[in-house]
């Protein structure tokens, strides 16, 4: 049975079934935790970058 430190609050969880933090719900897996942000981050910018390229194109057809 292993002990695995919670990335987000760095208590240990005991549970190795346990796909969630017990005490801050951070998820436990290793793939999805950290990264996960960081890819969820990356993709709101994505999608950030994806309307202003649309706002900026709408307005150069209406001025025109
Ligand atoms: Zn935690």
């Amino acid at each position: 049975m292993a002990e695995y430190i919670c990335p987000n609050c760095k208590k240990p969880i005991y549970d190795d079934e346990a796909l969630l933090c017990l005490y801050c719900g951070e998820s436990l897996r290793r793939s999805t935790g950290f990264i996960g942000r960081l890819k969820y981050s990356g993709f709101k910018l994505i999608v950030v970058m994806v309307i202003l390229i649309v706002a900026v194109a709408f307005l150069l057809l209406v001025i025109r």
